[in-house]
Formats: C-alpha cells, structure tokens, sequence
C-alpha cells in the first residue's frame, strides 16, 4: 500500500550469509587418509588461503595443505560487507599514534599494494567476485565525529600520504543523498567485492597452483615435536614441517591465545534491489563504499545484484569462542533497520530482506599480528577486527615471509613486531568486555559526551 513503510521480512538463508547462499561447486572432500605436508593450515578464510597460494608460489613442489572446518569462506570471510581497504586497524589516527606516523606509511604503502594486488589476481585467475574499484568515503553524521575525520586528515599529512582528500558536505550528497551527513574524507584506493566468491576463486586458484583442500575437515589437536607438527582431524592426520593457525576468532580455543583475543560479533542487513526510481532518489553514482565516524561504525554499500548492505553498530564482545547462536540477532537487525531509515528516509519504501552475522577476532589495539605459538613451528596470524578483507591479502605475504624464515621488510612491521596486549584474567575479562561495549555503544548513541566513563574508554582507543 503506498505510503505505508514496508516492514523487514527476513529471507531465510540456507547458509551463514547471502553470499555464501550463491551456487557454487560442490565442497571439496574431507580428509580421509594420513598424509605428510610442507605447509599445513588451519583455516579456509582469506588468511589461510592467500598464505596458501603465497606459499605455493614461493616453494614449487611444496606439499601445502588447507584444513578447513565447514567451507572455504565458512568464517567472517564469507560474510563480510565485502570492502576491501587499507585501513589496518581502526582508522589512520589510531595506527599513527600506536605505531607512529613512519611505520603507519609503511603499513599503508603495502596496503595499497596489497589492494592493487587483489584486483590484478582476480583479473588473471577470472575469479568472478564483482569487484569494482570506486573508493571508500568516510563520512562525519556528528560534531564528535567532524573531529574523528579532521584526526585522519592530519594523520594522512604527518606519514607523508597524500591519498585522503577532504570532501565537503555538499560534495558527499553529490556522492551519494544520505540524511545526516555532514562532510568527510574521500580515499581512492578502496575495493567492494562479494567475498564469497573470493574466498571461493582463491581456493580454485590455490588448487592450481598444487595446494590440497579439505573442507569439512575440523583440526582437533595439535601436536609439536622438535621436528615435525601433527594435526589431528577426525579421519585421519596430518604430519607436517610448519603449521598455520588461521582461524581467526576461533583461535581463542587455543589456551596461549586466550589472554589476547576476544570474539567481536558483527552483523550486516541487505535490502531488496532498488528499482530504477529508487537509486534517483539516493543518487549514488560512484558507486563507493562508505563507513561513518560513529566509534562503532556504520558501513554501507551498493551490490552487483542492485541491492544495499547496511552494516555495523552494536557488536557485542564476547570472552570466549564464536557462538553460532549469536549469528542471527533480530534486536539488532532491527536497531540497523531503524539507523538506515533515518539516513536514507527517501527509501521509506524499501524492504530489508536478509540480515545474518559473523564472528571476527578481536585484539585491544585491533592492530592484526602474526606470531609464533612454537618458534619455527607453529604461527598464528589473525586480529583484524573489523577491517581484515583487504589486510589478510598481505598477512598472506607476511606468513609465507615467517614461515620460511625470511627477514624482509614485511617481518619487520608491527604486524610482526608490536606485542598484543593482553586482556584482564578470565573472571574480569567478560565483565571489561560487557562494560566497554555498552560505553562505546552508549557513546555513539547520544553522539558525543556519554559520560565519564565513556570519555576515559573513548581517551584509550583514540
Ligand atoms: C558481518 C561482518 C562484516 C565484515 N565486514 C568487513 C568488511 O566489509 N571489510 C573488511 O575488511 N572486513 C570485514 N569484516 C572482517 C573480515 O571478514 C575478517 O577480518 C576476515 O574475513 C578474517 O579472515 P580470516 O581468514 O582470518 O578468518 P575467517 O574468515 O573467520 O576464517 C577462519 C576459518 O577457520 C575455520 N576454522 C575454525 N576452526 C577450525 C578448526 N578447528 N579446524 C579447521 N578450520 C577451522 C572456520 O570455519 C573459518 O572458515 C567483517 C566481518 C563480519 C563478520
């Protein structure tokens, strides 16, 4: 009826997210037999599998196996909001003041080859995952948040990069008509991409370069020796030189990891495809990603298929592993249903349709690492938080880098070299995790000065 706003009628998915629910081939066959390998990984996400294929490209012949529990893209790679930026970390300010302003530049020098990297391998292996190349504009809904966005241009002009140019308000609603915005900063590097198909072409295209897939194939023990490292499955084994941990927030099964990582649980809704009318009314030319300011962003883009992916706000912290249950939360859905109506009231008549969530690994400096659990052995690579799809592509170089015991460039950033930082002890670990989640939240949603308590959460990660 018109007129009357339309009310999210959530399609049922047969798999953890839209993308994931797109055909694909049949998954690839557990393992049944014991088999020796050079490489093996644990984990069929971005992480695992572009170390995978860097590792294959570095070592022909080399015996490299990915083990992976569910699917390839299983985890948050299969159900992200498909942006792929050089942000590492939480924002440009934020690695500036961890790791200073030359190392910052280095990060995102390498970044920005990574990013050029992705599109020019999936152009050469045709890897179909609707990449388009129309930057990411960050924009300001706030005073609070002018501010977030003057910090990044300033960081920008300390490290010497001159790729974050400031776009007035009137500029950004020639971009794009959304209600609230108030200015922001435009960078031309960033990729959106279904990450689904991805993950899926990075398996096809580590399968061609000789590495062994097994899907449905749960690591359960892992065993070192002085020589060797044996992965247990529930078939049968795997004997290895060096192994992999890329599980992302699973890996806080894994007791070592337990003081430093905690499970972030990010949620994302897709609308139903614009009709011709609709896209008038937002504009949107350009086509590019966009993330806002807000301490818990909100990020939100245009698919291939003619939709909108509205994602972000509140992502509960949880001390323990990734909880299935907690991957649909129809509060929340509802609670971005109600932010993307504010900011695009000109849809009034448009459905959301999907809504599904994902678990990602979480530091407290949210700076991803690499790191060894047994020297030479077994490293681990994870921590991206919420920005790991274009980052993981150069974790893969700086895995394969650590494994073959390569001192270069790549080893010697803070990826590898800044320490994590470790959580509070398990009783007090939920609780911190429980309060600073409800502050920052809190923070966002009385825009600016939330309280004492806020301001000293707020002081610590900025
Ligand atoms: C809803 C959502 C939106 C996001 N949006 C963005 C975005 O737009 N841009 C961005 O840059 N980042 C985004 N992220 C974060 C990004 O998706 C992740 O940082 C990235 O995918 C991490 O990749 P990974 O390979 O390290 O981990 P994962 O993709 O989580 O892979 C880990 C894999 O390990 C497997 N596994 C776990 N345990 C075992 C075991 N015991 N044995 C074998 N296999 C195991 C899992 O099944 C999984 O497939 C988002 C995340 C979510 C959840």
């Amino acid at each position: 009826m018109e007129g009357e706003e339309p009310q999210p009628a959530w399609g049922r998915l047969d798999k953890p997210s839209y993308w994931l629910s797109q055909p694909a081939r049949p998954a690839r066959a557990p393992l049944k037999e014991n088999v020796s390998a050079d490489f093996a990984i644990v984990g069929g996400g971005f992480t695992g599998l572009w170390s995978a294929i860097r590792l294959a490209e570095a070592v022909p012949g080399a015996r490299v196996v990915v083990l992976e529990a569910r699917e390839v893209g299983f985890g948050a790679s299969g159900r992200n909001g498909g942006f792929a930026m050089t942000m590492v970390g939480r924002n440009l300010h934020d690695l500036v003041r961890k790791v200073g302003p030359w190392a910052a530049r280095r990060i995102h020098l390498e970044m920005v080859a990574a990013l050029g990297e992705i599109e020019r391998f999936c152009a050469d292996e045709a890897i179909d995952c609707q990449l388009t190349h129309p930057g990411i504009l960050t924009v300001s809904n706030g005073p609070e948040q002018d501010q977030r966005i003057d910090q990044d241009l300033r960081a920008a002009r300390l490290s010497g990069l001159d790729d974050f140019r400031e776009v007035s308000g009137p500029e950004c609603w020639e971009m794009v008509l959304a209600h609230g915005v108030r200015r922001g900063h435009f960078e031309e590097h960033g990729l959106l991409l279904d990450p689904a198909a991805l993950a899926r072409g990075l398996r096809d295209a580590a399968e061609r370069r000789g590495v062994e897939i097994y899907e449905n194939t749960p690591v359960t023990h892992v065993d070192t020796h002085p020589y060797r490292v044996q992965l247990a499955t529930p078939l049968a084994r795997v004997d290895s030189r060096q192994a992999l941990v890329a599980t992302n927030a699973y890996a806080r099964v894994v007791p070592q990891l337990r003081r430093y990582l905690f499970t972030v649980c990010a949620y994302v809704t897709l609308s139903a495809p614009l009709s011709r009318q609709q896209w008038e009314r937002v504009g949107w030319a350009g086509g590019m990603g966009i993330e806002d300011k807000r301490v818990m962003p909100h990020f939100h883009r245009p698919t291939a298929d003619g939709r909108i992916l509205w994602g972000g706000r509140d992502a509960p912290l949880l001390a323990g592993p990734p909880d299935p249950a907690r991957d649909s939360d129809p509060r929340i859905f509802r609670r971005l249903g109600e932010t993307f109506r504010a900011t695009f009231p000109q849809l009034s008549d448009l459905r959301l349709e999907y809504g599904w969530g994902g678990p990602v690994g979480g530091t407290v400096a949210c700076i991803p690492h690499a790191g060894w659990l047994e020297r030479g052995r077994v490293l681990y690579a994870l921590g991206y938080s919420g920005h790991g799809v274009g980052p993981s592509a150069l974790m893969g170089k700086v895995v394969r880098d650590l494994l073959l015991g390569r001192e270069t460039a790549l080893t010697n950033l803070p990826l590898v070299t800044r320490r994590l930082t470790p959580l509070p002890p398990p009783p007090l670990q939920a609780r911190v995790l429980k309060l600073s989640q409800r502050v920052l939240q809190r923070s966002d949603d009385q825009g600016g000065d939330a309280g004492p308590l806020a301001r000293v959460a707020l002081r610590l990660l900025q």
